[in-house]
């Protein structure tokens, strides 16, 4: 129904290359749209609006949400849309042509990337998750009256934010998370800090979000007692895909293709004690957080290697936060 009219890109950072794709919307036989981000550029010419295509090998990345990547298929078919007219008026318009601006209220409805001006009500403590990634989360609420929370991560976790701040956050997108919806930021989101008159709205005492992750709570103490079992496997080589385990056919479960050099990587599960639990809890880490508790590079040339540096370290006695399952903040003892 609709297409780019030109390439669109973005700046991977992590890999310094430039990642380019172009948009389309398209709709299914049975009369929904649906969103299509098409990485084989060389198709923009072949790709035409008001044409039918046959789909191979797409990647769901939410609700009508599609990626055509390098093992996707583009077949040009017979047959069209009949009532092509009537959905022309409701197509939706492509992501760069719309402004993505919305109401915090908008944004939690919206399947495309929104940019939110809000005025902020609580601002969590920074967690490092594997000692390198930064996270943190505000709670912030716009004039839709609507208070959200957001996650930030990287240097925009890392910047300081205060109560009544106004922000403008770029190419942010709802996610559910712990039951809640709530909006995150994005590979490609900015944080721009705004003058606190360009939003005119009061944060009251309503307007605090009971959630853990806004309280400061002290380091925890904890104590690894024993290993349960580790598996040594191979990932991708890219640092944004987060050392996944591979699918069966070699391809990577995050950018769907396949690593010109394999990794090994790891994980390994345990148990452990706090002060505060009597009977020991189980968890299972990976690779980056592994190497932290046991102060030097995991080894993996084999096995044995492994498990030997492993038993060697335990008992490993720490403090951190521990939330969802993972450590944070983690400091040796
Ligand atoms: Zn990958």
């Amino acid at each position: 129904m609709r297409k780019s009219s030109e390439l669109q890109g973005y700046e991977h950072r992590r890999e310094n290359k430039l990642m380019q794709y172009f948009n389309a919307v398209g709709i299914e036989e049975t009369g929904q749209f649906i969103h299509l981000r098409v990485y084989q550029i060389h198709r923009l010419d072949f790709v035409k609006t008001e044409r039918t295509y046959n789909l191979g090998n797409v990647i769901k990345k939410s609700k009508n949400n599609y990626w055509i990547v390098r093992d996707s298929t583009i077949g040009l078919t017979g047959s069209s849309c009949e009532n092509f007219e009537v959905a022309k008026l409701n197509c939706p318009l492509l992501p760069e042509d719309e402004s993505g601006f919305r109401t915090l209220e908008e944004a939690l409805e919206s399947y495309e990337r929104s940019t939110v001006t809000v005025k902020v009500a609580q601002v969590s403590p920074v967690k490092y998750r594997d000692n390198f990634l930064a996270i943190r989360s505000l709670s912030a609420k716009d004039s839709s009256n609507k208070t959200v929370k957001i996650d930030l991560f990287g240097n925009h976790a890392e910047k300081n934010y205060a109560k009544n701040d106004v922000v403008k956050l770029t190419s942010v997108y709802k996610k559910v998370y712990r039951n809640r919806i709530q909006l995150s930021l994005s590979k490609t989101s900015d944080v721009q800090f705004m003058p606190p008159e360009s939003l005119q709205i009061a944060i009251g005492d309503d307007d605090y979000l009971s959630d853990s992750d806004f309280e400061d709570t002290p380091l925890d103490t904890f104590k690894i007692t024993e290993c349960l079992g580790c598996h040594i496997y191979n990932c991708c080589d890219k640092p944004a895909c987060y050392e996944k385990k591979l699918n069966d056919d070699g391809t990577c479960r995050t950018c769907a293709e396949r690593p010109e050099r394999q990794m090994k990587t790891c994980r390994a599960t345990f148990k452990y004690l706090t002060e505060a639990s009597r009977s020991p809890i189980q968890i299972t880490l990976f690779k980056p957080t592994l190497s932290i508790l046991l102060q030097e590079n995991v080894d993996l040339t084999s096995w044995d290697t492994f498990e030997t540096q492993i038993a060697n370290a335990l008992p490993i006695c720490f403090k951190c936060k521990i939330s969802e399952g993972k450590f944070y903040n983690i400091t040796m003892q």
